[in-house]
């Protein structure tokens, strides 16, 4: 089969590789109908996730039809399925409280020791990312492997297209997650900062969950524009003082809640963030987290802090101070995607969520390297990139010309 993979910093290429096979019982083999580049592939991309070998598959956003089932598997050939990221065996004493990100079952022995010795316990298995949460093949390729497939994968009507319920897989509950996890209050004021993909989803969940205002921040003209569309208002962070701006839209409070959808690698032009960005050229530390910073800074006394973003190890000049003499509360974590697939599936359905309009293009799973070059280098056009396998080399559609069919 055709797969795509990781070969080093900045190198993505489609290889021929052996076909997945079902190992355990509880596997299913799914044919990949569509696949989504995700932000967090883009830390795979330069190089920022340790545990990464030459020729791992990657890709953890993806769905398709059941081609075969192992002998413990609640699932049929042909039906159609979204694939959580997280992998979660549903039985273990994380997985009962519902915390299926921390699953101790999904990450194998060989590979969970060294993430225990990074971060104190074992990570829970992932797809496409990296030997640390199990070194699992990834989806975007034609076929993959999915272990516990009696607990994960959501099984989709007919009625309703891949675009509309792919993003189940990751940045849906992601963004829905990050607002949970802001504790909203009815009326409250929801800073968010990133416009990517899991930003734009937590803007419409911090609204349906009853937020007043929801204030976002970026400096991508077109992220902005859909952040606006979806009901938020917007600061350009490269063209006013952000904490400025949200303390004179507060009354001088600040925001009730504030939500870092941007992770490991902000961008921006202030002292801090250039410090940062030199020293993880020499990787001397792996995050950047000056978005992170302002949103301890700019949050009220009291307030919620909220961190979907991912980062991977150690900061640099991390506000402690600043965050518990204003008595901050802070919830994080990988999203436990199963606890929250049923209830969203029926929202999307209901017409709650607008999950297709920051769609930007859909391209072939063959012309996946050229598509990880302009996801990284024009994040700006390039909003989110859906690969299809079956799409013939070369077939890119853009949403501009899509309009205009
Ligand atoms: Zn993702
Ligand atoms: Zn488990």
């Amino acid at each position: 089969m055709r797969a795509v993979t990781w070969q080093g910093r900045h190198k993505i290429s489609v290889e021929t590789v052996p076909d997945p096979e079902i190992v355990n019982p509880r596997d299913i083999i799914l044919k990949v109908t569509s696949t989504a580049i995700c932000g967090s592939d883009l830390h795979l991309y330069d190089g920022y996730i340790p545990g990464m070998r030459a020729g791992d598959i990657v890709g953890h956003e993806f769905m398709g039809e059941v081609v075969e089932t192992g002998a413990q598997s609640t699932l049929k050939k042909g039906q159609r399925v979204v694939i959580p990221f997280t992998i979660s065996c549903g039985q273990c004493f994380f997985c009962e409280k519902q915390q299926y990100s921390a699953c101790d079952n999904s990450n194998p022995s060989e590979t969970r020791d060294a993430s225990e010795l990074l971060m104190g316990h074992a990570m829970g298995g992932a797809f496409g990312y990296a030997h640390l949460t199990g070194g699992y093949a990834g989806g975007q390729a034609d076929y993959v492997r999915v272990p516990y497939s009696d607990v994960g994968p959501v099984i989709i009507p007919d009625d309703l297209p891949d675009d509309d319920v792919l993003f189940l897989s990751d940045i849906l509950p992601t963004g829905w997650h990050a607002a949970v996890n802001a504790d909203i209050e009815p009326g409250d004021t929801v800073a968010i900062w990133g416009c990517g993909p899991v930003g734009l989803f937590t803007i419409q969940s911090a609204l349906l969950l009853g937020a007043g205002r929801v204030i976002a921040i970026d400096h991508f003209p077109a992220r902005l524009a859909l952040a606006r569309g979806m009901g938020a208002e917007i600061l350009d962070y490269t063209r006013v003082d952000v904490r400025e701006a949200l303390n004179e839209m507060t009354g001088g409070i600040g925001p009730d809640a504030c939500i870092d959808c941007v992770g490991m690698e902000s961008h921006g032009f202030t002292a801090d963030n250039i410090l940062d960005q030199v020293k993880a050229q020499f990787y001397s530390v792996t995050e950047r987290p000056h978005a992170l910073r302002q949103a301890i800074l700019a949050c009220r006394k009291g307030g919620r802090l909220s961190i979907p973003g991912v980062y991977g190890g150690f900061a640099d000049k991390f506000p402690l101070g600043q965050l518990m003499e204003k008595g901050l509360t802070v919830k994080s974590g990988q999203t436990p995607v199963q606890k929250y697939t049923g209830e969203l599936l029926k929202m999307i359905q209901d017409g709650k969520f607008d999950t297709t309009s920051l769609v930007s293009h859909h391209a072939p799973l063959e012309d996946a390297a050229e598509m990880y070059r302009h996801w990284h280098g024009e994040q700006n056009d390039y909003t989110k990139i859906i690969l299809k396998p079956g799409l013939e080399k070369g077939a890119i559609q853009a949403k501009s010309e899509m309009e205009n069919a």
